[in-house]
């Protein structure tokens, strides 16, 4: 199996954390809380949970995450940024926004979906995960939409207002939140793509 025994990473500093972790473990991975940047080393992939991108960009700066994560991407760790983690991974934000780390060729609106709208749910097929006899419940919280795509990413699900499921060779990105369902197949596919990408990563803080 893809997970076993792997250790993969969730940026703890704020957002959806825990639910991340239960995932990982339900995946046959390790999940290991990243509180602080020394907490990165030995992990073989990394979550950027969905939250506040503002707060967790904030936190990003004050404990110097920014280096040592660009450098794991560098480096072929494959890197998971979900709703406000896609906003944080992207190169480019629509409108100001404060630390955004730059590791994925994709330029990505906030709020995409209204404000008004907190949250909602769409049945996504989603190319070689979810096909239609088995769509992917997604579940929307003020979420953002990749609105432009550069040549190298690979789109693997659009809905009306844009692409929310991306993946630029290590880097995968999502709008909305799997770690809310029990659908386990995003986790498992970022599982292969850990596989595949072999190796903990060496990152020295
Ligand atoms: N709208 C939030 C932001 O901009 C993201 C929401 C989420 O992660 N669910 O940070």
């Amino acid at each position: 199996m893809a997970g076993n025994g792997v250790r993969i990473g969730v940026l703890a500093l704020q957002g959806a954390v825990r639910e991340h972790l239960a995932m990982i473990e339900r995946c046959g991975a390790r999940g290991v809380a990243v509180k602080r940047p020394s907490g990165l080393s030995g992990v073989s992939g990394l979550i950027i949970p969905g939250g506040e991108s503002t707060a967790i960009g904030k936190l990003i700066d004050e404990y110097a995450f920014a280096r040592p994560i660009r450098e794991m991407a560098v480096a072929g760790v494959p890197i998971y940024g979900t709703c406000a983690g896609l906003i944080l991974v992207a190169a480019r934000v629509k409108g100001k926004h404060g630390t955004i780390l730059g590791l994925a060729d994709v330029t990505v609106e906030r709020n995409a979906f209204g404000r008004q709208v907190d949250s909602f749910e769409r049945e996504l097929v989603i190319a070689g995960i979810a096909e239609q006899d088995r769509p992917f419940r997604a579940v929307f919280i003020r979420a953002p939409v990749i609105e432009e795509t550069g040549p190298g990413v690979e789109v693997l699900a659009r809905v009306e207002e844009g692409v929310v499921l991306a993946r630029d060779a290590n880097v995968l990105l999502g709008a909305f939140h799997p770690e809310l369902t029990d659908d386990e197949r995003l986790h498992r596919y970022f599982l292969e793509m850990v596989a595949g990408a072999g190796g903990a990563s060496g990152t020295e803080v």
